[in-house]
Order: structure tokens, then C-alpha cells, then sequence
């Protein structure tokens, strides 16, 4: 009977002559083999190697799963992944198409009714009556589109949800709205002056469209390291989409230097396309901060007036923190 010591020297050879790496699950695999633990899986393997040929990773991983159990290796970790950041961008681009669509219907909409008032001085009644018509499908189709993009935002709540921790989002790893719901609830929060802040990337939706949901991921995986860098003591969780809360133990002015201070961090790293090297330019964002009342229950209204400056601070040119 082999000892240990020689089969697992045999199972480290096999694997090196298979080329495949001695990662734990290869390892209990070549191990088995030599072992002959599973007559099935030595049998198996063999029907594979005996002509000379080498087993690949993917039948390596399939004789795993069979025999000893399911594996995670890199490469099925990555698959995983993979697949999940698929589902994910399909969802995505839905949510854009029906927002686009609800734009366009919504104006075409307005412009009808603009006309309405020259049309029953001038049409026909039939005219009239064809406008009318065609009025009420339009908004009907704006509801419609509205209802589709509120299904299609709920899609990417529960595929988050279903990716594991209910208070992280899996793609930055920052809490996610329930995480931040949870962190404004607790008793810390009420017992000191808190500011509460919103930093929505400036024209995010340009490196999606220039590069692809993938490379927007990456801007925004980097935006998320780079906030909790620079704001290591402080509370950052996603928002949403481009958006970013800051809460931090501090007043309003205070607070709009240390954003500020946040937003320059980030803007001083130089981005990269991985493929081509080409530069992205500066990533900068906009945001509003206000103090965070201390009843939850207005809550809701300070995120609302954080809203606001944060759109006055867009509409004033971007790249800046106002706060209120
Ligand atoms: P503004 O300066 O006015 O904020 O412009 P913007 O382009 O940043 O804003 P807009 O709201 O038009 O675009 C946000 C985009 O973010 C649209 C949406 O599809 C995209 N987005 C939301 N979540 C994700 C995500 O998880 N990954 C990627 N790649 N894109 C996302
Ligand atoms: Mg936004
Ligand atoms: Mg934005």
C-alpha cells in the first residue's frame, strides 16, 4: 500500500504533467486518482489520459463535481461572475431603453397637446378627434413605459439581493440602501451633529456609452474604493446607480471641505482603458450636504434639500460640493 507521503508526491507529478495547477480541488482530484479512493473516477480519468492527451481543467472541475463534491475554483468563480455581471448589464440596458422611451413618448406627448388649441381653430373635427385620440395613447404608453422602467429598477434590486449580503451591493462592496438604512437607524446617529451628503458622478453615462457597462462598472468600483480611501473614517455606501452617501460626524461646512477633499483624491487618479491605455480624463462628481436631522422620521426631507443642492451644483457646471 502507498503511504500518503508518495501519493501525494504522484498526484503533485500528475497534476505538473497535466499542466494543471495544484489548486486545493485539482489537488483532492489527482489525489483520488491516485489513491483509487474511486474506482468510477479512476476509470473515468483514465479514459481521458490514456491515449496520451491531457485532461483539461473544465473535465477536471466536471469529474470534481461528480465524485467529490461541487468545486469553486477561480475559473468557475470567474464564470460566475461573469454571468451575473451579464444578467446584470441586460438589466441594465432595459432600464436605459425605457427611460429613453418614456423621454421621447413623454415629449411627444407635450407637443401634441401644445398643438390641440391651433388644431380646433383651423382641423376639421375629424382632425380633432384623431389628435385626441392619439393623445391619450401617448400618455397611456408614457404610464405604461414609466410602470415597465419601476419593474425593471425592482429586477435589479432582487438580482442584487440574490448575489449574497442584503446590505452590501455586490458590485463596490459599499452598503447598499438597506445598509445605509440600517446605518441611519441606529442610535449613534442620533446622538451627535451628522452631515449627510449625495455625490452623483458627472456625466457617468458617457463611459457607458463610449466603453460599455463593463468599463462603467470598473469607473464605478473605482470611485467607490477611492471615496472610502479618502474618507476611511467615515460612513460611504452606494446610493444607486452614480450615486454615492456620505455620512460624516461633522457640520455643513466642514462637511462640503471634506467632500471636496474626497472629489479632488479622486480626480488626481489618472484612468486607464486596461486594453489600450488609453486616458479616460478625470473622473469628477457633484454632490449636495446638508445636516442630517436627528428624528429619522426627516430623514426623507433632508434627502430631498441634499437633492436639490446637488442639482444646483450640476446645473451651476458640475464638479462641485454645495452645501446647505
Ligand atoms: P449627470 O452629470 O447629469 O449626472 O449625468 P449622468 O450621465 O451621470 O447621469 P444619468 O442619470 O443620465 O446617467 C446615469 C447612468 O448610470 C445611467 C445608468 O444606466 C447608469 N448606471 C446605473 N447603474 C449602473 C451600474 O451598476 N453599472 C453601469 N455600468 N452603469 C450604471
Ligand atoms: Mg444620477
Ligand atoms: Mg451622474
Amino acid at each position: 500500500m502507498n503511504s500518503i507521503k508518495a501519493i501525494s508526491a504522484d498526484a503533485l507529478a500528475w497534476l505538473d504533467a497535466q499542466r494543471l495547477p495544484p489548486s486545493p480541488s485539482n489537488y483532492r482530484l489527482a489525489y483520488s486518482y491516485h489513491d483509487g479512493e474511486h474506482p468510477e473516477l479512476v476509470k473515468a480519468v483514465r479514459a481521458i489520459v490514456d491515449d496520451g492527451v491531457r485532461i483539461t481543467q473544465a473535465e477536471t472541475d466536471t469529474l470534481h463535481e461528480r465524485w467529490l463534491g461541487a468545486v469553486t475554483t477561480e475559473s468557475a468563480k470567474r464564470a460566475d461572475e461573469a454571468r451575473t455581471a451579464a444578467i446584470r448589464h441586460q438589466a441594465l440596458g432595459l432600464a436605459e431603453l425605457a427611460a429613453s422611451a418614456t423621454a421621447t413618448t413623454g415629449e411627444f406627448g407635450r407637443e401634441l397637446e401644445r398643438s390641440i388649441p391651433e388644431l380646433a381653430e383651423e382641423g376639421s373635427a375629424s382632425m380633432q378627434e384623431l389628435f385626441a385620440r392619439t393623445l391619450e395613447r401617448t400618455q397611456r404608453a408614457e404610464r405604461e413605459l414609466a410602470a415597465t422602467t419601476a419593474q425593471v429598477q425592482q429586477l435589479r434590486e432582487k438580482l442584487e439581493a440574490v448575489q449574497g449580503d442584503a446590505e452590501r451591493d455586490a458590485l463596490t462592496g459599499l452598503p447598499n440602501r438597506r445598509g445605509i438604512d440600517a446605518y441611519l437607524g441606529a442610535d449613534a446617529r442620533r446622538e451627535a451633529a451628522h452631515v449627510f451628503a449625495i455625490c452623483d458622478i458627472d456625466r457617468f453615462k458617457s463611459y457607458n456609452d463610449r466603453y460599455g457597462h463593463a468599463v462603467g462598472d470598473r469607473v464605478l468600483k473605482t470611485v467607490a474604493a477611492s471615496l472610502q480611501e479618502t474618507l476611511a473614517d467615515h460612513f460611504v455606501g452606494r446610493w444607486g446607480g452614480e450615486e454615492f452617501i456620505i455620512i460624516a460626524r461633522t457640520d455643513v461646512s466642514d462637511g462640503v471641505k471634506l467632500v471636496e477633499a474626497a472629489k479632488t483624491a479622486l480626480g488626481e487618479r489618472h484612468f486607464k482603458l486596461r486594453e489600450t491605455d488609453e486616458p479616460m480624463g478625470k473622473i469628477t462628481f457633484s454632490a449636495g450636504v446638508v445636516p442630517l436631522p436627528v428624528q429619522a422620521a426627516e430623514h426623507e426631507a433632508a434627502f430631498a434639500a441634499a437633492d436639490a443642492l446637488l442639482y444646483q451644483a450640476k446645473e451651476a457646471g458640475r464638479d462641485r460640493v454645495f452645501g446647505g
